[in-house]
């Protein structure tokens, strides 16, 4: 199926078939400006970087020749960087006037996650555009912003005045699957090449009751592999053998059954306040001893909150036994373990050994590769605009939220830069239906989302260096 159908959002509201010019800061209004962002939106789906998190996939330097077609004609310095065949990033800057000014980063990633196609009524690939919605994977996560940021830097670099803070684009590959051949390679590599003193990048823009959430934190990960002992023995005289996969099914028995207590903090407060109107409600989430009971009245947004208010625990990976008649005398579970902010390493591992209970001391408790929780503070410019221009485009307040997942934005926080996970997406993208989109089948996002995602962002870049 193609998208041949000329939409709305196809229409260019100055040459338009309607012939009428829309009144600026009208909707038609909006969605024209954002038309170059759209076409390039598309653009970089049909690239199809998909990253199946081996070095030889993604092929960001697809997505990076579409910019710097798309920067071709306008003042932008840019440099290619890739620590493999393949794998670039771009960096594009718009240099200030003044040194003293701000360097205002835009983070957006390149690379997509792969798609099962049975699951899709579309070509994941296809970039279509129809009924106002832009189709395909990586719409929402995040191609859609790289795009408007990939716009704003480009209309700032044509612009007749020189902005006063440096602009920097940093396009980047490798994000969806930790940044080893992206972010994380150029910060150890290419340090002043990636050097901003503020960022904006994605898990933002969903609204929250009147808010639109704003990212502003993100959990850590604190991998754990529990190593378990048995007694092997042939499987044909089983009396007398302690099989492993019994002792590694005591284990997860016990690990399914004790829920880690919540710890509320600022961004829990502030989650309540904005999403939950009844006060009962409200006040029985803001008590730790009350929140687990209360979480099934919270509908599609109970997975969130569960994971937020707490350290979260996930069995993933078991492993016993290589052979069908032999008995397993050691086996593992690999565990993946959500951190909150100022959790340690050591907390992590009293936790676990809390939660096994006597099982613990005959459990060997390893680390996997894991990052801190990361969390920037709301007081700063950066934030003071993302609140003016959000309040100015849409007319709601911003909630701050702490993001389940990761994302490169904690990067640049565990250097002390403030990273804030922007959007402004339309009225109806609840948290829930941007969790649905993100990395599912059939994503997509609409013209609407993105008009006003260009228009709030271009706010905030006058704002901090215009
Ligand atoms: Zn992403």
């Amino acid at each position: 199926m193609t998208g041949d159908a000329r939409s709305r959002a196809e229409v260019d509201p100055v040459s338009g078939e309607s012939g009428a010019v829309p009144a600026a800061g009208s909707p038609d209004a909006l969605v024209g400006a954002a038309s170059d962002t759209i076409e390039l939106l598309r653009a970089m789906i049909r690239e199809a970087c998909v990253n199946e998190g081996h070095p030889g996939s993604g092929q960001e330097i697809r997505n990076v020749r579409v910019l710097q077609r798309f920067f071709a004609d306008a003042p932008v310095e840019m440099q290619v960087l890739e620590p493999a065949p393949g794998r670039s990033s771009l960096i594009a800057r718009v240099r200030g006037t003044d040194p003293a000014a701000p360097v205002l980063g835009l983070l957006g990633h390149l690379d997509v996650v792969p798609v099962d196609p049975d699951g899709w009524t579309r070509n994941p690939f296809g970039g279509e555009l129809s009924d106002g919605e832009v189709w395909g994977r990586g719409a929402v996560d995040m191609l859609y912003l790289t795009a408007a940021f990939a716009t704003v830097l480009r209309d700032v670099a044509l612009a007749p005045e020189k902005p006063r803070g440096d602009l920097v684009l940093l396009a980047v590959a490798d994000e969806e699957a930790g940044g080893d051949y992206g972010l994380r390679w150029l910060l150890n590599t290419h340090p002043d090449a990636v050097a901003v003193s503020e960022v904006l990048s994605e898990s933002g823009g969903m609204r929250m009751g009147e808010h639109v959430a704003i990212g502003a934190a993100e959990k850590g990960s604190a991998g754990r592999l529990l190593v378990v002992q048995g007694t092997p023995g042939h499987a044909s005289i089983p009396y007398g053998a302690r099989s492993a996969a019994y002792r590694i099914g005591d284990v997860l028995q016990q690990l399914g059954a004790v829920v880690p207590a919540a710890q509320l903090g600022e961004l829990w407060d502030a989650f309540v306040t904005a999403r939950i109107p009844d006060e009962d409600l409200a006040d029985r989430l803001r008590d730790p001893v009350r929140l687990d009971a209360a979480l099934p009245q919270l509908g599609g947004i109970a997975g969130y909150a569960y994971a937020v208010s707490r350290v979260t625990i996930s069995p993933t990976v078991l492993r016993a036994g290589s052979t069908h008649n032999v008995i397993p005398g050691s086996g593992s579970i690999e565990l993946d373990i959500r951190t909150l902010p100022g959790t340690t390493d050591d907390d992590v591992d009293d936790l676990l050994r809390a939660v096994l209970g006597p099982l613990s001391e005959l459990v060997e408790i390893q680390h996997l590769r894991g990052w801190d929780a990361t969390a920037s503070g709301t007081d700063t410019p950066l934030f003071a605009a993302i609140e003016r221009a959000v309040e100015s485009v849409a007319g709601s307040p911003v909630v701050p939220i702490m993001a389940a997942g990761g994302s490169d934005a904690r990067l640049f926080r565990e250097l002390g830069v403030p990273a804030y996970g922007f959007g402004l997406l339309g009225p109806s993208w609840s948290y829930e239906r941007y969790r649905e989109g993100v990395h599912g089948h059939d994503e997509r996002i609409d013209v609407e989302s993105v008009a006003l995602s260009l228009e709030a962002l271009r706010l905030i870049v006058a704002d901090r260096i215009g």
